[in-house]
């Protein structure tokens, strides 16, 4: 099998689709943005394309501007001031899900959260 992702398995696939439950907090025509199921912060959110792609690389150009135009949206919707924008490219980068996401940490004083740089 090596790196050939049977899509019909992908956790996100299957999420976008409705066969896995989620939070939605937003839907757009190209993605979904949910709850992190373990959040590493409270609000910690994750935008995820509809359309299969392993990668931030991987992903359509096109959609790079809709992406950003979405975290926007959902910032704003939820009155986010402070917040990080993460994406975790690579098993070394943390990745560990296949299929393209892009986390929304919101931030509080005193979080605890920290990347350590
Ligand atoms: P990454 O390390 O960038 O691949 O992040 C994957 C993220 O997906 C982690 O923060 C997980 O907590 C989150 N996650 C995994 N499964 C689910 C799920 N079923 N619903 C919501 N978030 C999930
Ligand atoms: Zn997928």
């Amino acid at each position: 099998m090596g790196f050939y992702v049977v899509m019909e398995e992908c956790i996100f696939c299957r999420i976008v689709k409705g066969e896995i439950p989620s939070e939605k907090v937003f839907e757009s025509d190209d993605f979904v943005v949910i709850r992190d199921v373990n959040p590493k912060v409270e609000g910690h959110m994750l935008v995820v394309s509809k359309e299969h792609f392993s990668d931030f690389v991987e992903m359509d150009v096109k959609l790079d501007g809709k992406m950003l135009g979405v975290v926007r949206e959902v910032v704003g919707q939820e009155g986010f001031n402070d917040f990080n924008l993460v994406v975790n490219k690579g098993r070394v980068a943390g990745q560990v899900v296949g299929h393209f996401h892009l986390h929304i940490l919101p931030r509080v004083e005193n979080d605890g959260f920290s990347f350590g740089v």
